[in-house]
């Protein structure tokens, strides 16, 4: 048959396209400070001792590297304080969730997750051949867990609790979420998306750690992408019992975590609390901001408890994302929807309040 080419998966058909945040720098004037607020990075780059790290692993990248992670999983069981053989890392948290769906879920069977929330969720589960089920978050932008126990039923094989949720930065509370796990089947696999989990000051917020261990079906997903600020070294790793983390070391990318990137990690582990000191200024910048907002008079703005906030701008969310650039900070707009804007330097926080106070009621 010609042009036939080879024949794909159906599956892929259809499949959106994960957008990244778009780069700093373009549409503001000569001259104009442009800043990157659209993918939640850390704006600080990594400390003297983690680029030594990395650089001295780069000396070596005509070798693989050590395909276990040992020295991290080793480093990472001591801070968690749960046994190395519940740590399974991956190629940041993504590939992780991704391992997860290759371990439990294809044809004919269901993913529930709430949404909006992680736009990579619909895009893995899509890949795995699986059908997504989205429950719409409450009024007031967080999960509606009584909906998503109703929307479990002998299909489902994975639900995504995304906490703080990307991009509108409500918690889980541990209480709820443990009344949301007695409702759910024991076969299906609760994962619990904690990327943001270092920005959070909310006491009564979910720790998952604490959850996993009474809970065989419950997978905790971490990252060092964000407050570790090491989204380019692409690692991160998830905490669930035995036997889905031996599901995980089986659907491994073989050598997928650069030497680097462990290396990296490893250090930004021992540096945890100059990093965290960093941390604690991006969450007063957080409040600084949402009380700036709540100032200007915007109505039903999450108190996120992420690196970013949330404004339901609804059919003005083009307007708004589009003067953002022009005053020379890059939001990230979900057409008809919102915008999320990362958390940043304080001149950059600066300029997207003064376009806030602009748009507000
Ligand atoms: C950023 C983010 C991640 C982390 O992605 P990496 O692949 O680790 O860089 C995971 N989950 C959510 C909800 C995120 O926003």
């Amino acid at each position: 048959m010609e042009g036939a080419g080879p024949r794909l998966r159906e599956a892929l058909k259809g499949i959106p396209a994960y957008k990244p945040g778009r780069p700093a720098g373009g549409s503001g004037g000569a001259g104009t400070p442009s800043f990157k607020l659209s993918s939640n990075e850390n704006p600080y780059p990594p400390l003297p001792g983690v680029l030594d790290a990395a650089v001295a692993a780069a000396g070596e990248a005509n070798r693989y590297p050590d395909m276990a992670c040992a020295a991290l999983i080793a480093e990472l069981s001591g801070t968690l304080g749960v046994p190395e053989s519940h740590i399974a890392t991956g190629t940041g948290s993504v590939g992780v969730a991704q391992q997860l769906l290759q371990a439990t879920a294809g044809p004919g069977d269901e993913v529930v997750y709430a949404w909006r929330s992680f736009e990579a969720y619909p895009i893995i589960t899509q890949i795995s051949g699986a059908r997504s089920v989205r429950v719409p978050l409450r009024p007031d932008e967080s999960h509606d867990l009584d909906a998503m126990a109703a929307a479990v039923n002998e299909r489902t094989r994975l639900v995504f609790l995304c906490t703080p949720n990307n991009p509108t930065g409500n918690v889980l509370r541990r209480e709820e979420i443990e009344g949301f796990l007695d409702r759910v089947p024991r076969d299906v696999l609760v994962v619990l998306d904690e990327a943001y989990l270092e920005f959070i000051r909310d006491k009564e917020a979910v720790d998952g750690i604490e959850i996993y261990r009474e809970r065989p079906n419950v997978a905790v997903l971490r990252t060092f992408s964000k407050a570790y600020g090491l989204a380019g070294l692409r690692v991160g790793y998830a905490v669930a019992q035995e036997p889905v983390a031996t599901a995980l070391r089986q659907t491994a990318v073989p050598f997928g975590v650069s030497q680097l990137a462990q290396d990296a990690a490893i250090v930004s582990l021992r540096s945890r609390e100059a990093l965290l000191e960093r941390v604690e200024a991006l969450v007063a910048e957080r409040e600084r901001v949402l009380d700036a907002l709540a100032a200007q008079g915007w109505p039903g703005v999450p108190r996120s408890q992420a690196n970013f906030v949330w404004l339901r701008l609804g059919e003005r969310t083009a307007a708004f994302a589009a003067a953002c650039a022009e005053a020379g900070v890059v939001v990230r707009p979900f057409e008809g929807e919102g915008v999320r804007v990362s958390i940043a330097e304080r001149p950059a926080n600066d300029i997207f309040l003064e376009v806030a106070s602009r748009f507000a009621a």
